[in-house]
């Protein structure tokens, strides 16, 4: 290959005078090139001629090419330390000026936009999209909830100052994966230089193009691989985001988070839940729990920003004042219990050391449960309702169109176990079985339901907290 043969694949691939490239390149992918790199620079510089600008990335190790570029008496670099650009040509100046000033350092302000708005190219010479730092700019100007702030020290006119740019760029990220996208729309040219495959685009196209992916589904730049911790921890990071705007408080059982504490932790964070419904640790009840063990358990789930949704006892305790005092003393403010009849002296022991109690449908009917709650109400006695489609489904009722709409359970919900199952018993994943979830979750969400949601235990036999919380994520994204 040699500078009129690049010339040449240059034109044939749209470039003419005047343009303006962002060139991402690998000198080696093109095979031998006569005069090396200073040969491939010339064939752009002279492809675009003395009223186009050529650009390249310089931060990071540079190859080659971005290095020849830069070390030329008429380079212009931009004066931001991140995200740093050289340039050549008529625009180099207006591309690279006040890049430090921008508030993000790929977003408005920065030469990547500017490029856009100039009706720049990016051209990726032998190198795939990974390289691609426009790619930066829409994940920044979408403000992205994985994206975190960057400092560092800027040289400017005034002396040294130290500036903080918001939206910047973590770990992996499937960039290459949104290649075929840019391709299906169309928009991006392809070709070959000597041995180097060759994509051209507009900067403004591309930006364009992702940014609407980007607004369809926060996670469009994200990898699907489940062994990949980057991606599932900005996952749950735009998690968070959305639950952050939620009413309800997402929950889940410890039971179906995990065994051992740590292990529930690191699965919560990778599900960005932040309850945690004590009802199993290490196999054990968890109000069986030595009242230092648990209390240590709950100040370990705090550290780490989990907090308690409520102790779940399995059945009706014979001595409710040692399950109270343990909640107290651990700092456990509710407990959720099967519903019984002759619930109003356990209540009302439980109002008087100021824990809440929230009573689960275990095996009875809609009337039954709503009977005892409005008995209760009646007393003025206040108690919670943890509402289980699947317990109502397994009654051969249709919890939805038939229990909480005749039942009127909405006043006195303080929590909506997300489980479900067939009415032949059987467990099935969140909206897969009887139990209407979808329907409940959207009727909730209407009225500004401030309870919890919580991934319950029975899940169990569907998946690991991360498959059940990924099952609700899509759940709330259909609804
Ligand atoms: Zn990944």
């Amino acid at each position: 290959m040699n500078k009129t043969g690049i010339k040449q694949g240059l034109r044939a691939m749209g470039l003419k005078k005047g343009d303006i490239v962002l060139l991402h390149s690998s000198l080696s992918s093109i095979g031998k090139v006569e005069g090396g790199a200073a040969a491939v620079i010339e064939a752009f510089l002279e492809t675009l001629g003395k009223t186009g600008t050529l650009v390249v990335p310089v931060f990071g190790s540079l190859g080659i090419l971005t290095d020849t570029v830069k070390r030329r008496l008429d380079a212009v670099v931009s004066d931001c330390p991140k995200g740093t650009v050289a340039a050549v040509g008529a625009d180099a100046r207006k591309i690279c000026t006040d890049h430090w000033r921008a508030d993000t350092v790929h977003g408005e302000g920065s030469p990547y936009l500017k490029i856009a708005g100039l009706g720049g190219y990016i051209c990726l010479l032998g190198v795939d999209q990974d390289r691609n730092t426009t790619m930066h700019s829409v994940e920044a100007m979408l403000g992205l909830p994985y994206l975190n702030p960057v400092s560092d020290a800027v040289q400017t006119p005034q002396g040294t100052v130290r500036k903080t740019w918001q939206y910047y760029p973590g770990p992996h990220r499937d960039f290459i994966g949104l290649d075929k996208l840019l391709r299906a729309r169309g928009k991006m040219k392809t070709g070959k230089i000597g041995s180097a495959v060759t994509r051209l685009i507009k900067s403004r196209d591309l930006i364009e193009i992702l940014t609407e992916a980007g607004r369809r589904d926060p996670a469009f730049c994200l990898c699907n691989n489940p062994e990949c911790a980057d991606c599932a921890a900005q996952r749950a990071a735009i998690f968070r985001a959305v639950m952050s705007k939620e009413d309800f408080k997402l929950s889940a059982s410890a039971a179906l988070a995990g065994r051992y504490i740590p292990e529930i932790i690191e699965n919560l964070q990778r599900s960005g839940i932040g309850y945690v419904e004590l009802d199993f640790i290490q196999g054990k009840p968890a109000h069986l729990m030595p009242a230092e063990k648990l209390q240590l358990a709950v100040r370990e789930f705090a550290g780490n920003n989990i907090f308690v949704s409520g102790l779940r006892l399995p059945g009706v305790p014979a001595d409710i004042q040692k399950i109270l005092q343990l909640a107290k003393g651990c700092g456990i403010e509710r407990l959720v219990m099967p519903l019984f009849a002759d619930a109003v002296n356990l209540v009302k022991q439980a109002v008087k050391e100021k824990i809440a109690l929230s009573f689960c449908n275990c095996g009875v009917t809609g009337d039954y449960a709503a009977a005892i709650m409005k008995d209760l109400a009646e007393q003025k006695i206040r108690a919670g309702f943890t509402f289980s489609p699947a317990g109502f489904a397994r009654c051969g009722e249709m919890p939805f169109l038939q229990t909480y709409r005749n039942g009127k359970f909405r006043k006195y919900m303080d929590q909506l176990d997300i489980e479900d199952g067939t009415f032949a018993g059987i467990q099935t994943a969140p909206a897969g079985g009887n139990g209407e979830i979808k329907e409940l979750v959207s009727i909730l969400r209407c009225a500004g339901f401030s309870g919890f949601m919580t991934l319950s235990a029975g899940n169990r036999l569907c998946g690991n907290v991360i498959k059940i919380a990924a099952d609700f994520r899509k759940l709330l994204e259909e609804i």
